[in-house]
C-alpha cells in the first residue's frame, strides 16, 4: 500500500506488520529487517517510512491512572487528544505538548517533542516517568531517566526498538480555558524583545510574517498565556471542518500568500490584546481543519525547522529571514518558538535559542533554497529538527547533532541498526 506522512512528500509502497498483541509482535519482528514504527503520522518527512512499518495506533489502551501523582499508564499509541477528552473535565492537563494533538504517546516520545513552554518545561521526555521498549532481541526493557536506552530512545526516531507503553505525569489544571494575550510586533528586535518581555508566561509562540522585507523583517504576533482560573473543566471537541481535495499546486504562491499574511497581521490590533480563549484553539489551531496538508497541492510540502543559539539567535534569524523573503518562497506558517535549556538525550532537538519552523510545497528550486538555508543554520551553531525533515544532508545533519556517535554506538551493540531503519535513517546513516 501507499505510505506518506503528513507532508505527503515522499509516497511510498510500504507493507505494514499487523499484529494482535505483543507476544506476536516479538515474533514477527523476530523474522524481519528494517522495520520502523508508524504512529499517527504526523510527523512531516520520512521518520516514519520504511518499506515494512508497525502500525502502533492498534496499541491504543489507557492502562492505569495515579491520581495521587497524576500519573498516566497507556499505551504507545494513544492520541494526546484522547488523553485530553478524557483528562482535562477531571482537571488533569499534558505537561509538555505540540501543536498538533492528533500524535501518539509513542510518537512523542520517539521525537522528544517540544511544545509552546520548551523555555520553562523542556521536553515531552521530561513527563516520561517510565517507558517499556521492544528491543530487537525480543526482550521488551523498562526504562527510565537515568538509563542509557531511555536517553537514546527519547528523541530517537523509533530506531531503538518500539516503545509499547510508557507512564507519563500530567499537570493540574483548573479550566479548559487560556487566558491569551496577543502582542503586534514591527521588527524582528522587537519581536525578541516581547519574547524576553513575557518570558515568566509559560506558554508563548510567535507567528512571523516571513515575507516582509527591509526593517520590517521579523515582525509578526506573538501569542502567550496560561490556564485560566475560572474552573471551567466543560471540555468538548470542536466539529473541525475538512479541505475535500488537493489545492491546486499554483494557488500557493508568492502573492497569495503574501496577501494572507497581510490580512492575518493587520486583523490584530496594534500593542497588547487579550482574549480568554479554548485550549484547542490556542495549542492547536490547525487540528480544527481535517486535512490541511492538501492546501500545499498534490506534490506534497516540507517543513523546515531549525533552532540556533541564543546568543547567534538574533543575527541568523535575520539573515535566514532575508534569504527566504527574497526567494519568494515561504508559507503562512512561520512559528517562531524559545527554547531553554538542552536535555542529554542523544538526538533531542532543542537546545537554548530560538526556533523558527517554516512550511514550504514541494516545486523546482525549493530544496536548492533549502540547502542554502542550512549553510546558514550550520554557520550560526545550529541545528536541523528530524521529526519535520525529509532532505537533510548527513553532513548538515552530524554537524548539529554532537552526540550522534554515541547514538550510532548504542544500535550497534543492541543491533538495533539491523533491524530498525526509516528512509531517514538510511539517508542520515544513523
Ligand atoms: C500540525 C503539526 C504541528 C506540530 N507541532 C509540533 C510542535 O509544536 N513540536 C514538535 O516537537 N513537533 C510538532 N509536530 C511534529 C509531531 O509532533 C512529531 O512528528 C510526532 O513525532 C508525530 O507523532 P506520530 O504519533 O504522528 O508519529 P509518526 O509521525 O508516525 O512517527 C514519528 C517518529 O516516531 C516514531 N514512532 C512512532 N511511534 C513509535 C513507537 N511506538 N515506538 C517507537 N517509535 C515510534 C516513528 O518511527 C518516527 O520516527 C507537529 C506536527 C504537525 C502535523
Amino acid at each position: 500500500m501507499k505510505l506518506s506522512a503528513w507532508g505527503r512528500f515522499p509516497v511510498i509502497e510500504a507493507r505494514p506488520l499487523h499484529y494482535s498483541g505483543a507476544q506476536e509482535l516479538i515474533q514477527k519482528i523476530y523474522g524481519s529487517t528494517s522495520l520502523i514504527p508508524f504512529g499517527n503520522g504526523r510527523s512531516y518527512g520520512d521518520s516514519a517510512l520504511a518499506a515494512t512499518y508497525i502500525p502502533m495506533r492498534t496499541r491504543a489502551r489507557m492502562l492505569a491512572f495515579d491520581e495521587q501523582a497524576g500519573l498516566l499508564t497507556c499505551e504507545a499509541g494513544v492520541l494526546l487528544s484522547e488523553v485530553i477528552t478524557a483528562f482535562v473535565p477531571k482537571g488533569w492537563f499534558l505537561r509538555i505538548t505540540p501543536g498538533t494533538k492528533l500524535i501518539t504517546v509513542g510518537g512523542a516520545i520517539a521525537s522528544d517533542v517540544h511544545g509552546k513552554n520548551h523555555h520553562v518545561a523542556g521536553c515531552f521526555s521530561e513527563c516520561v516517568h517510565s517507558m517499556s521498549v521492544l528491543l530487537p532481541s525480543g526482550e521488551i526493557q523498562s526504562c527510565a531517566k537515568g538509563d542509557e536506552l531511555f536517553h537514546a530512545t527519547c528523541g530517537g526516531m523509533g530506531l531503538t526498538g518500539v516503545i509499547l507503553d510508557a507512564r507519563i505525569a500530567l499537570c493540574k489544571v483548573s479550566s479548559k480555558n487560556i487566558e491569551q494575550r496577543t502582542i503586534k510586533t514591527r521588527s524582528l528586535r522587537e519581536t525578541f524583545e516581547a519574547f524576553e518581555q513575557y518570558a515568566a508566561l509559560p506558554y508563548s509562540v510567535a507567528w512571523i510574517d516571513c515575507m516582509a522585507k527591509g526593517d520590517k523583517i521579523g515582525k509578526g504576533l506573538l501569542k502567550v498565556g496560561d490556564f485560566a482560573t475560572d474552573n471551567d473543566l466543560r471540555y468538548t471537541v470542536k466539529n473541525s471542518i475538512s479541505v475535500c481535495c488537493d489545492f491546486p499546486s499554483w494557488a500557493l504562491n508568492k502573492n497569495s500568500i503574501s496577501a494572507f499574511n497581510r490580512l492575518y497581521y493587520h486583523q490584530a490590533p496594534a500593542g497588547e490584546s487579550r482574549h480568554r480563549i479554548s485550549l484547542d484553539d490556542f495549542f492547536y489551531p490547525l487540528d480544527c481543519i481535517n486535512n490541511w496538508n492538501r492546501l500545499y497541492g498534490k506534490a506534497g510540502f516540507t517543513q523546515y525547522q531549525f533552532v540556533l543559539p541564543k546568543d547567534e539567535s538574533f543575527a541568523g534569524l535575520n539573515e535566514i529571514l532575508k534569504v527566504i523573503s527574497r526567494s519568494g518562497k515561504g508559507s503562512f506558517l512561520a512559528v517562531l518558538k524559545l527554547f531553554g535549556m538542552a536535555n542529554g538525550n542523544y538526538l533531542s532537538f532543542p537546545m537554548e535559542g530560538y526556533s523558527l519552523a517554516l512550511d514550504f510545497k514541494i516545486e523546482k528550486g525549493i530544496f536548492m533554497l533549502l540547502d542554502a538555508l542550512d549553510r546558514q543554520v550550520l554557520r550560526y551553531g545550529g541545528r536541523i529538527y528530524l521529526a519535520k525533515d525529509v532532505r537533510v544532508g548527513r553532513e548538515t545533519f552530524e554537524q548539529g547533532y554532537p552526540h550522534i556517535e554515541k547514538f550510532r554506538a548504542f544500535r550497534e551493540k543492541y543491533g538495533m541498526n539491523a533491524k530498525f531503519n526509516s528512509l531517514q535513517s538510511d539517508r542520515l546513516g544513523l
